[in-house]
């Protein structure tokens, strides 16, 4: 009889793990627990599924052990990726680096990839709840709500706590941790950052380019730049996400966490305090909100200024030196107390998970259990907006369903 593979887990990792293993000759079955495969996939990249990136980098990936995602990365990269689905009749579009399928439509991967494992002969048995695992030694034996079943290895490909609607519920690190592994704490990561200060009622829709920094005390641990959003109760917007995982750790360690917002990046602080200068000298009898119109959209500069005590219809020629610094500060430097991230339910990823150090190298298979591998998401490993998650799901499952 034929080596058996059950996979945990239907979605972008345990789908390509299986096909993998599948290819290899393996007999392969998924237990989903949810009713459809695939589910998260949907969702990606705005409904278009930004599946990889033709740019990647070892900071592209994130987690306790970077050398260990560069080695699985390198044996199924994003040209493997895009050749792998190309094979499957996925034409690829790049925009900016980033790669999408043709269509425009992310229901073409996920469809795709379950017409390769019906053609494969992989059985997916849905609405499947997994109670326990066992390591029998001459094998696992896997129990369910529906019956029972056998097989030589197992991959947990169970996802995160991330947008547990479509399935990825954390019951995968439940899995893990009762077979021994050590799960590294579980956080949202892409995600928007949340703010108590009254400041956000006041500019909430503003969109408007800047940059983010999350301090820690003086150090600043992460930056980014792009387009901000800013809501009624905190900061969203791609840069915000790429930095949320470092606030996310910090927060998780009770530190206090400062976000720096920079609404005028293309300016130095000195060249800042300089147009300030010469709007008041330009025109010093003009309103502030006159001088300064069209610098910042008007929300913003007026919730600014009440943030910072200043009385927009005062005189420019009327402010201090004091007062130009804190303008300066404000357009530059304002700094947000952030007291939470959102939940779960808004995270595209979590950064956490299935330790990596207890996995052999370059194979994501146990050390504790020879025959059990784990793939995606639920390891401890998380990606930045781009593309790079699905890259993981991608390389992790390929690895695992190879070596499996
Ligand atoms: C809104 C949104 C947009 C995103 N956009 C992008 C993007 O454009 N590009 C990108 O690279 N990444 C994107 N991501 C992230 C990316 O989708 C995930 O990192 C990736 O899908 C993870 O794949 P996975 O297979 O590890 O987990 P999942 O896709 O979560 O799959 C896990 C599967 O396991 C099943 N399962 C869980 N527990 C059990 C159990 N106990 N028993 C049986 N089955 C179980 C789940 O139902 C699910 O089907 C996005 C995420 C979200 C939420």
């Amino acid at each position: 009889m034929s080596h058996s593979v059950y996979v945990v887990g239907a979605g972008a990792a345990g789908m390509m793990a299986a096909i993998t293993a599948a290819r290899q000759g393996k007999k392969v079955t998924i237990i989903e627990h949810r009713d459809k495969a695939g589910k998260k996939i949907l969702a990606t990249g705005n409904g278009k599924c930004n599946f990889t990136n033709m740019y990647m980098d070892k900071e592209c990936f994130r987690g306790s052990n970077n050398d260990y995602i560069m080695d699985i990365y390198n044996q199924f990269d994003n040209n493997a990726v895009i050749d792998f689905f190309k094979h499957l009749g996925i034409y690829p579009k790049i925009k900016n680096g980033y790669v999408y399928p043709n269509s425009g439509q992310a229901i073409s991967i996920s469809e795709a990839l379950q017409n390769e494992l019906r053609y494969l002969n992989v059985d997916i048995i849905t609405n499947t709840n997994i109670r326990k695992i066992y390591d029998n030694k001459d094998g696992y034996l896997i129990i369910t709500d529906k019956g029972e079943y056998k097989t030589d290895s197992v991959i947990i490909a169970a996802g995160s706590n991330a947008s547990p609607k479509s399935g990825s519920d954390g019951s995968g690190y439940r899995l893990a941790k009762k077979l021994g592994h050590t799960i590294v704490p579980v956080l949202p990561a892409l995600v928007q950052l949340r703010s108590s200060s009254p400041f956000f009622k006041e500019v909430a829709g503003v969109r408007t380019d800047g940059s983010v920094r999350i301090m820690s005390g003086r150090e600043c641990v992460a930056k980014d730049s792009g387009e901000l959003m800013l809501t009624d109760y905190g900061i969203s917007g791609i840069p915000v996400f790429q930095v949320s995982r470092f606030a996310s750790v910090l927060l998780n360690k009770n530190e206090k966490v400062i976000a720096r917002l920079d609404f005028l990046p293309e300016m130095d602080f000195t060249e800042c305090k300089e147009y300030i200068r010469d709007r008041i000298y330009s025109y010093p009898d003009k309103s502030i909100k006159d001088n300064f119109t069209g610098i910042l959209n008007s929300k913003l500069l007026n919730a600014l200024l009440k943030e910072l005590k200043i009385d927009i219809n005062m005189s420019t020629g009327n402010l201090s030196e004091k007062q130009i610094i804190d303008i300066a500060n404000g357009f530059k430097n304002f700094s947000i107390n952030i007291t939470g991230t959102n939940s779960f339910d808004n995270a595209q990823v979590c950064c956490g998970g299935v330790s990596l150090d207890e996995l052999t190298k370059n194979t994501l298979e146990s050390k504790l259990h020879k025959g059990l591998f784990f793939a995606g998401e639920i390891l401890d490993v998380d990606g930045i907006c781009g593309g790079y998650n699905l890259q993981w799901a991608w390389s992790s499952g390929y690895v695992s369903g190879i070596n499996c």
